[in-house]
């Protein structure tokens, strides 16, 4: 999907709101090439696909694949995507984001299947919907039960902070009291579970590294595997509280494994649908960083490895 010329406009105008063409250091420890992140949209990629109407703007909706929508919050710094998986009987939902907009309401719109959450990890952009939803599976990790516990504005609020949105948010969403609200694991997935969803059958892939409880789900009849934010075209964060560099070195190793066995990957920020044959990248990436002979950048006080489209932060 393009923006219209006025909307081009309206852009601009809130941008130059956001921030001066200075760089902006309000969105800190995210690598360099953040400034002025919104510049980079509408991403090309995106208009490859279908949009799908529902009715809240703070949401954009494309169908990725049949019966796969990829719901998509640009107007925020991290653009994350959260994706909805249906068979016959029910749906995945991949992720349930910031909880700016009501994924609740949206995900009424596009199905009337059962629905089933479950996150790619718990950092706060993906969970954020969670809690209004029934039927929640989550990983048996002491940190995934923590995050269950909600989390407090304090923990958040930079996530809304000047510089991190440029769209305009809900009427009736509130910066000053933007926080995650709790939510109810109903049953723990385990490693290489099958989640029948009818006509569909995922499976669960433990893949820590970015996150203590980050996982990959893998359609294999349909040759998708779903990464979150185990791999997406932009700085991959090893540094974060909670990351692990050499837990996501084995992850990039296992899913380098299936680079033949899926045709695209369906990532967690910033665009969808990429190809296969990044996994390699990844696993070459994480082998040429532990080698120790390779250049950096610092960048907020962590050192950024770049490799083309990725960059990976270490500490
Ligand atoms: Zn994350």
């Amino acid at each position: 999907m393009k923006y219209s010329l006025s909307m081009l406009l309206c852009l601009c105008l809130l941008a130059c709101e956001a921030g001066p063409d200075a760089d902006n250091e309000l969105v800190t420890n995210r690598g360099a090439g953040k400034d002025q992140w919104w510049h980079a949209l509408p991403r090309e990629a995106w208009a490859g696909f279908a949009r799908v109407d529902q009715s809240q703007d703070w949401f954009e909706v494309y169908e990725v694949s049949p019966d796969v929508y990829a719901i998509y919050e640009p107007g925020q710094f991290e653009e994350v995507i959260s994706y909805l998986i249906a068979g016959t009987d029910s749906a995945l939902l991949f992720d349930t984001g910031l909880g700016i907009g009501d994924m609740h309401k949206l995900v009424r719109e596009l199905s009337n299947l059962e629905i089933i959450v479950l996150n790619s990890h718990t950092h706060y952009d993906h969970i954020g919907g969670n809690h209004a939803f029934g039927q929640v599976l989550g990983m048996d990790t002491s940190y995934t039960r923590k995050r269950a516990l909600g989390l407090e504005h304090s923990q958040v609020s930079a996530g809304v902070a000047p510089g991190w949105i440029w769209k305009p948010t809900p009427e009736d969403f509130d910066a000053e009291s933007y926080a995650i609200k709790p939510f109810v694991i109903d049953r723990y997935v385990r490693d290489g579970e099958h989640i029948d969803l009818g006509g569909r059958k995922l499976e669960v892939l433990f893949t820590p590294g970015h996150a203590p409880d980050a996982l990959c789900v893998i359609d294999r009849e349909n040759r998708l595997l779903f990464t979150g934010d185990t791999f997406y075209p932009a700085p991959l964060y090893t540094h974060l509280e909670g990351s692990d560099f050499d837990a996501y070195r084995q992850t990039a190793a296992r899913l380098a494994a299936l680079s033949t066995e899926v045709d695209q990957l369906m990532p967690g920020h910033n665009e969808p649908a990429l190809r296969a044959d990044y996994l390699l990248h990844l696993q070459a990436a994480f082998d040429e960083i532990a080698r120790g002979h390779l250049d950096y950048v610092v960048t907020d006080g962590n050192r950024e490895y770049k490799f083309g489209d990725f960059s990976i932060i270490t500490r």
